[in-house]
């Protein structure tokens, strides 16, 4: 069960969290009018900070560009907001949840004429691909949203049919996540995480033409690996190269840096984290957890006491 906080924000207010409602007859509601972000706020020894609040916040107001969704806040605005629902409720570390969506009005289908909501959640959350050793997951049989029919770049909550599908077929069969395969067979991503292949030292991911999002992990893991001096090819992937691979890792929001062990019950090399895992995996909680410096400005500070 959710853990609730005192507040949400909405529109502008915090507001308590049990008003935080909406009308069944929302546009939301029946045909997934939403856009929304996850992201992680962490704490470090005397503080807390948001994770790349800026990009998700970019993010968010890309996703409802690409649908015709005005939201009434810049990023900054919305940067803001984040900071002062996530202070409000004093819980640090958490995961924010910032949403967007067509609300009550008219219910024929197209969503111009139903008024934009946008409310902020804040809420405790631990571990989201479970395994401790590392993750076992399958390739699904479910493909990737196909160009041209939903766009991968929105993050928007009708995606996340296609990720239930992908993520209950895979626990139902026993495995903690399922890769989907974009429409012409190549490798995307997870349900809800990007996925990156280590093969003779060279870091592969799947380019954003092939279905994923554009995962702000994802380009953090980018950055780290470039940094150390680890080439990063981003190119379409044939699913036998996760079989075939020395290393497998997901990153998300929610899956942070989380190490692949098999993948269709093959292993993975010997199943353990890998060294360029294991390097990129340090670094970036390093970093979020403040033991190193944050040389890349991506946290926020909040005040939570
Ligand atoms: N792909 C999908 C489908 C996702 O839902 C997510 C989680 N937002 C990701 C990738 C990873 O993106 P990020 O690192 O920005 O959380």
């Amino acid at each position: 069960p959710l853990e609730t906080t005192k507040n949400i924000w909405h529109n502008g207010n915090l507001i308590p969290w049990d008003k935080a409602q909406i009308h069944v007859m929302s546009h939301v509601v029946h045909y997934g009018s939403s856009v929304f972000e996850g992201i992680r706020c962490y704490a470090q020894a005397n503080t807390a900070g948001v994770f790349r609040l800026q990009d998700h916040m970019q993010r968010l107001l890309d996703s409802a560009k690409i649908y015709r969704m005005p939201v009434p806040y810049s990023a900054e605005q919305l940067c803001s907001a984040v900071v002062d629902v996530v202070e409000a409720n004093g819980i640090a570390p958490c995961y924010i949840r910032p949403i967007a969506f067509r609300g009550y009005g008219e219910i024929g289908v197209n969503p111009l004429k139903s008024p934009v909501d946008v409310y902020i959640a804040n809420f405790p959350w631990g571990k989201y691909v479970p395994g401790n050793g590392g993750a076992d997951v399958c390739v699904s049989s479910w493909s990737r949203l196909a160009p041209n029919t939903m766009p991968s770049l929105a993050k928007a909550g009708a995606n996340y049919m296609n990720s239930q599908l992908i993520r209950m077929e895979a626990e139902i069969n026993g495995y903690s996540e399922g890769i989907a395969l974009d429409v012409n067979g190549y490798l995307s991503e997870g349900s809800g995480e990007n996925l990156f292949i280590v093969r003779n030292g060279v870091l592969y991911t799947t380019p954003l033409a092939n279905s994923v999002l554009s995962g702000i992990t994802r380009s953090s893991v980018i950055t780290l690996a470039k940094q150390l001096g680890i080439e990063v090819v981003e190119q379409a992937l044939p699913r036998e190269m996760l079989y075939i691979a020395d290393e497998a890792f997901f990153t998300g929001t929610a899956a942070e840096v989380t190490h692949l062990s098999s993948v269709d019950r093959i292993t993975i090399a010997d199943g353990k984290m890998g060294p360029v895992t294991k390097v990129l995996h340090d670094e970036f909680f390093a970093i979020v957890n403040g033991l190193k410096p944050d040389r890349y400005n991506w946290l926020t500070p909040v005040n939570v006491k």
